[in-house]
């Protein structure tokens, strides 16, 4: 049965939605964790600034995911060579990397309690093809000056071995997180820095095709601003229809179980990933993914359970407690913004001057959007940003 998330359990109370005109310097559309953190940079450097947002803080994606905190891309790095080339690969990993070192710096210095823990991840194969990959990339890795430590033999944990597997990767620089405590506390630092949050309060137009002269329509008020920031992930399309064939709507299911015994050391990223586990600090196993099974189905915007999908993850966690039936506290689903190249799209809105835009984290945003936000508040205020030059949206035509 679907429930709220477990991130979300009880669901926030929105804040007010606006109710007349506002003017401001920067107008925030949605307020997962790209908005939440350009709103937050935006008002450390004494802009005004209003976010707005259909639902609530972290209601959608940012909510809803399983608080991975991983380098890189979606794809295991060898791969990532092998599609990007090598420097660039090499690039975009390091903006993961110090989007994480970004992320937890401003965890400490902001105090947000979001369970935030580096135990690194442990990256595993599906069969002996994905397993030459690991290896690889772990060789790749090391040579680019990246961490990253072979598992195998008796250094890979029996419980994996019983499965057959022989090889893991090792990433001790990998965190996790409550990802909607995080978003949440970033919203309330950029709220207490003077940002003004808007929630319940959809965006039903954008005009911004003039720089220096943008207008937010909302049901009951608009805001004028200088610029727009139009971190929306998957629904960027509905205000910026240059995105509609450039970002799709892909869901993935979730589910968490009642307290366990500690099993997991770390986050696990199994089968490409498209399998993933950890436990929280409860001992809860948060699992998602399997997405493989039916991707045609898992398409759109409706966040819905998939039966068939949802059975084999409860198989799956419970074949790991063979001796008790696992308690299942909380099912959901959540929908990712997958860009064409698998790669952000961070930078300046094509065709719509008044606008930047971060979105396509392609399931993999906690590694990459905190630094978004980041890097589009320094591009509205400095018009530049090499982050944004290596993700541009411009890159797609
Ligand atoms: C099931 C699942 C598991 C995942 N697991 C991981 C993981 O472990 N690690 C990881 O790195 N990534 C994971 N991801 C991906 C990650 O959650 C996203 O990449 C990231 O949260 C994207 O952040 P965002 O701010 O771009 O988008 P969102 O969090 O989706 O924020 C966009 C906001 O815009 C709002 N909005 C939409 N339309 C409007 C409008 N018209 N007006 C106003 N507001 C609007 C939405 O309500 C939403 O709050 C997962 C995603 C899912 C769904």
């Amino acid at each position: 049965m679907l429930t709220p998330p477990l991130w979300l359990d009880p669901l926030p109370q929105p804040r007010p939605a606006l109710r007349g005109p506002l003017a401001v310097d920067v107008v925030v559309l949605g307020a997962g964790l790209c908005g939440a953190s350009a709103a937050l940079h935006l008002v450390q450097e004494g802009l005004r600034v209003a976010v707005v947002e259909s639902r609530a803080g972290a209601m959608a994606a940012s909510g809803r995911n399983a608080g991975f905190i991983l380098q890189g891309t979606a794809e295991r790095y060898s791969r990532a060579r092998a599609l990007m080339g090598h420097e660039r690969a090499r690039r975009v990993h390091a903006w993961s990397v110090e989007n994480h070192v970004r992320m937890a710096e401003a965890i400490t210095k902001l105090g947000i309690s979001c369970e935030y823990q580096r135990r690194g991840s442990l990256q595993i194969g599906a069969g002996p093809e994905e397993e030459a990959e690991l290896l690889e990339s772990a060789r790749m890795m090391v040579e680019d000056g990246f961490e990253a430590e072979v598992r195998q033999g008796e250094a890979l944990h029996e419980r994996y071995r019983a499965r057959g597997n022989t090889v893991a990767l090792y990433l001790p620089g990998d965190g996790e997180v409550h990802p909607a405590r995080l978003v949440r506390g970033l919203l309330d630092a950029a709220e207490r820095g003077g940002a003004q949050i808007f929630e319940g309060c959809p965006a039903t137009a954008l005009d911004a095709s003039t720089a220096g002269d943008v207008r937010v329509t909302t049901p009951e008020g608009e805001i004028t601003a200088e610029v727009a920031v139009v971190a929306l992930n998957a629904r960027v399309s509905d205000l910026l229809p240059y995105f509609r064939d450039k970002v799709d709507p892909v869901r993935g299911q979730m589910l968490a179980t009642a307290p366990l015994p500690p099993l997991f050391e770390c986050p696990i990223y199994a089968n490409h990933g498209y399998d993933y586990w950890r436990q929280d600090p409860a001992g809860r196993i948060v699992l998602g993914g399997w997405r493989n099974l039916d991707p045609e189905a898992e398409v759109g915007h409706a966040e819905t359970l998939h039966a068939q999908i949802q059975a084999r993850m409860t198989e799956f966690v419970q074949s790991w407690v063979p001796d008790q039936t696992v308690e299942i506290t909380h099912r959901w689903s959540g929908i990712m913004g997958f860009s064409r190249d698998g790669l952000p799209l961070v930078g300046p809105a094509p065709g719509t001057p008044g606008a930047v835009v971060g979105a396509g984290f392609t399931g993999h945003g906690f590694g990459f959007a905190f630094l978004a936000g980041a890097a589009l508040a320094r591009l509205i205020l400095d018009g530049q940003h090499p982050f944004c030059d290596d993700l541009s949206p411009h890159r797609m035509r």
